[in-house]
Order: structure tokens, then C-alpha cells, then sequence
């Protein structure tokens, strides 16, 4: 019998366990380690609300939730209830599919002014996720200003953009939509410090821009580089341009109609927040590409701003004895490996990149790796102790294990506490899901 652990019971957690089932039927058993006393990671508080069809993707988690050799043992922090040691001691392999839950900063003067957030603490406000949970963005200003220019920064623009109609079916938490149905804000404005074709952004979820009930997108038809050199971008980010253009050419004698603008400023790098206490306004270098190189053009502008949401990505979370790339913000490895019997998977072996489907790969080639590493003999002949193993340690020390069973009598909790036509609304503390699973 293989003994997997595996830390993090989001996409590329579940993704790998699925694998190892593919690979070693029943001579497997996978405990799946989450710090939260519920699964699915990222899909719970990651993807946006209102993209329940991605959410969807949970379903084929559970399956593998279910069956007789994987086991999720929420509740319990490693690192802290147990140590990588300890794991190591019990599993054969140990595998992190942590994530990357940090912002990475903006690392300007005045980041640490009020109302000025990175993604990973704004998402997790709207999406419910504990440590956020109390974060209460102030949305009574006019102007927000969201850096970066990737599908999170999308997502943020249109959360903050939408009406309460268009939350119908979203399981955006009820504390995020009662402060959203009060915001004052009319211009959000999306700042890249490149250009239109330089775009993070892929095309439907740009397309969404253009189909909000209460906003309409603006771009400066002047920043949009001649139609022809769109010949030379890849279908998917022409497509994307392609929407930057229909966005441009909005006649002026429409956008009346709209209480909120989403505003394109490219070539801005964000230098200094001003503000007293809290944000005030944003001081912006404008840029250029000269040869594919981005260069500042000694301008200097000052845009007000009374929220500050930075999407520039994410970085995962070290932990001591685990050797970690400071410079990527993620474990050190060579294509998954770290150290013999210690593996990492997903965004904590890539980095924030990719969709929820890429992990899908990266599980079963991280399970393919460590096929090998059992066949060469790195992983020793001697088979360790695996469950039984934890489960004594756990009994010893008095955790307190939420167990997949208990998932489901939280999630029942969730859903019978939803507003009309929604899919659930979330415990955001840690003790009201513990208390639901009764
Ligand atoms: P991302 O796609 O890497 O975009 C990050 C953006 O931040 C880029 O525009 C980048 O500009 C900019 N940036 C980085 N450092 C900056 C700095 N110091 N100052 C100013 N701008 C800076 O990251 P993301 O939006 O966080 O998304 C992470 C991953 O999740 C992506 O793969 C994304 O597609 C995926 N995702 C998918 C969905 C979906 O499919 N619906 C939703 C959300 C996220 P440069 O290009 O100039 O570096």
C-alpha cells in the first residue's frame, strides 16, 4: 500500500489525488489536508461568484472525495497541528498543493494607506473566505483604481460594477453584497502599466465587460495600435483586442445611460499613494514600449482614488524546512520535486498562472513523477504507516478533524441559509462552520 498525503484540497489537490487513483487503484490511500474545515480551495474563494458554471468543476472533486481510498481531513494546519516532518514520518510522499494565497505587493510609498487592498484580500471579502471576512472595503468614494490587467483584475472591476439583479444566482457572501448595493463608486479604472496587446485578459471573461446592466467600458481609441498589427497576435488575444476596440467605439451619446465607467488606462506604472491615513489619489508614470521594452516617459500624473485594489498576482505561502524560490514567491523544485518524498503541484510548483483546467495535467504528471521515484527506490522500500499513522498523532494531540462527511452537513447548512435563487450562503467564520456539521 502508498501512503499520499497532500496539503491544499483545492483544484490541483483534488486533480493529483484523482491521479493516483488512475495510477494505483486500491494500493493507494490519500489524505487530503486542508487548514480550513471546508474543500475545494480556490473554487470556493477564488473564482468569482458569479461564475457559478466554473464552480461546477467541484462536482468531479467530490467524486474523488468519495471513494474508499482519499480522505479530506479539513481543520488542520501543517506546520502548525502537524509538521512536514511528522507527514514525512507517516507518508510516503508528501505533496503541496498550497496554492498561492499572498498578494504579491505593489511595493510603492503608501501601500499601507486605508482602503487599499491586493486581490487575494478583496476576492476572499466577496467570496466569504475567513481570513477576509471582516476586511469592510469603504465603497463610498467616486473612484477605485484596480492594477493589473489579468482575468482577477476583470473579475474585480465586475463585482464592483454590477447591479444587485445581476448577483441572481451568485453565491457572493451576503456582508460583500450588502456594502456593494450601497457603493458610490462611478469610475473604476483598470491601470496596466503596458498596452492593448500586452493584456493579461482572455476574451469571454472580457466580453462580460461589454454586457453589464449599470457600466459601460471605455477605452482611448487612441491607445488602441493600428487594427492591422492585430494580424500578428495569437486568435485568443486578437479576440481580446477585438473587444477593446468594440469597447473604444461606444459612441459618446450612449454611455448616458450608465451609472458607472469602466475605465482602460494603459501604460500607467503606479509610483506613490496619497493620501492621509487613507487613499486619496494614486501618482501614476506614463510609459511606452520602445523596441517590446517598457520605458517611463517622464510623465507624471495624479488620478484621484478612493479604493485601491492591486491584481498583480499572488505568492505562495513558505513553509520553514521547505526549500522556497524567494524570487517567484513559490517552493523550489524541479518539475514538481522539492526533496526526496516532498513534491508541490499546481501554482505552488508554477506560480499563478494558468486556468483551473491546467491542473489538471500537473496533477497526473506530479503522480507520474513519483511513480518513478517509488520504482527507482528514492522513496525507500519500507512502506510507511499512513493513515492509521495520523490518526494516532491526531488522537494524541486532541485535533479536531472536520471530515468529508461533515463537509456535506456544513454545505447542507450553506444552502438551506441561501437567499432566494442563490446556491448557498457561506459560513465566513471558522467556528460557524464548525458548529454546522452539528
Ligand atoms: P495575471 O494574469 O498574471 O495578470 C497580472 C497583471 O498584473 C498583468 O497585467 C501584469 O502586467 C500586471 N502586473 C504585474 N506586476 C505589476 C506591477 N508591479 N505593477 C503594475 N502591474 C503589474 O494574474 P491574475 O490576473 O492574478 O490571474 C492569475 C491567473 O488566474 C491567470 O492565469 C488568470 O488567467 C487566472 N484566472 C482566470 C480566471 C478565469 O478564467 N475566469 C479568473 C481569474 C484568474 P504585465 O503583463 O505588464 O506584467
Amino acid at each position: 500500500m502508498r501512503h499520499l498525503a497532500i496539503i491544499g484540497s483545492g483544484p490541483a489537490g483534488y486533480y493529483t489525488a484523482e491521479a493516483a487513483q488512475k495510477q494505483w487503484g486500491d494500493d493507494v490511500r490519500v489524505d487530503i489536508f486542508d487548514r480550513l474545515p471546508v474543500p475545494y480551495g480556490l473554487i470556493r474563494t477564488g473564482v468569482a461568484p458569479d461564475h457559478q458554471s466554473i464552480k461546477g468543476v467541484s462536482n468531479r472533486y467530490e467524486k474523488t472525495a468519495l471513494s474508499d481510498n482519499v480522505r479530506f481531513v479539513g481543520n488542520i494546519s501543517v506546520g502548525q497541528d502537524v509538521t512536514v516532518d511528522e507527514l514525512q514520518g507517516l507518508y510516503d510522499a508528501v505533496i503541496f498543493a498550497t496554492g498561492a494565497p499572498n498578494d504579491r505587493p505593489l511595493a510603492i510609498p503608501g501601500e499601507e494607506l486605508g482602503n487599499v487592498f491586493g486581490s487575494a484580500a478583496f476576492v476572499g471579502w466577496y467570496n466569504g473566505h475567513p481570513n477576509f471576512a471582516t476586511l469592510d472595503p469603504d465603497l463610498s468614494g467616486r473612484h477605485a483604481v484596480i492594477v493589473g490587467m489579468g482575468n482577477v483584475a476583470l473579475d474585480v472591476a465586475r463585482i464592483l460594477s454590477k447591479t444587485e439583479a445581476e448577483f441572481a444566482g451568485s453565491d457572493i457572501v451576503s456582508h460583500a453584497l450588502d456594502l456593494l448595493k450601497r457603493s458610490k463608486l462611478e469610475t473604476i479604472t483598470i491601470l496596466g502599466r503596458r498596452g492593448p496587446h500586452q493584456i493579461a485578459m482572455t476574451p469571454k471573461e472580457l466580453g462580460e465587460l461589454g454586457k453589464l446592466e449599470n457600466a459601460c467600458p471605455r477605452v482611448n481609441p487612441a491607445d488602441l495600435p493600428p487594427e492591422d498589427d492585430d494580424a500578428v497576435l495569437e486568435p485568443g488575444q486578437r479576440k481580446s483586442v477585438g473587444h477593446l476596440r468594440s469597447f473604444a467605439a461606444i459612441p459618446e451619446s450612449e454611455r448616458g445611460q450608465f451609472g458607472k465607467e469602466v475605465n482602460f488606462h494603459f501604460f500607467g506604472v503606479p509610483e506613490r499613494i496619497i493620501g492621509n491615513g487613507r487613499i486619496e489619489a494614486l501618482e501614476v508614470s506614463r510609459t511606452a514600449l520602445r523596441d517590446g521594452k517598457l520605458v517611463a516617459t517622464g510623465e507624471v500624473e495624479t488620478i484621484p482614488c478612493d479604493l485601491l485594489v492591486s491584481c498583480i498576482g499572488y505568492r505562495t505561502s513558505p513553509i520553514p524546512g521547505v526549500p522556497f524560490d524567494e524570487r517567484a514567491g513559490r517552493f523550489a523544485n524541479d518539475e514538481g520535486r522539492i526533496l526526496p518524498g516532498l513534491y508541490c503541484v499546481g501554482w505552488a510548483r508554477r506560480g499563478p498562472t494558468g486556468t483551473i483546467g491546467t491542473n489538471r495535467p500537473d496533477g497526473f504528471s506530479i503522480i507520474e513523477k513519483i511513480a518513478e521515484d517509488f520504482d527507482s527506490g528514492a522513496l525507500g522500500a519500507a512502506r510507511k504507516d499512513g493513515r492509521p499513522g495520523f490518526d494516532a498523532l491526531a488522537e494524541s494531540r486532541k485535533l479536531d478533524i472536520v471530515t468529508f462527511r461533515d463537509w456535506k452537513k456544513i454545505e447542507e447548512a450553506e444552502e438551506r441559509a441561501a437567499r432566494e435563487g442563490a446556491p448557498r450562503e457561506k459560513f465566513v467564520h471558522i467556528e460557524e462552520m464548525i458548529r454546522a456539521r452539528g
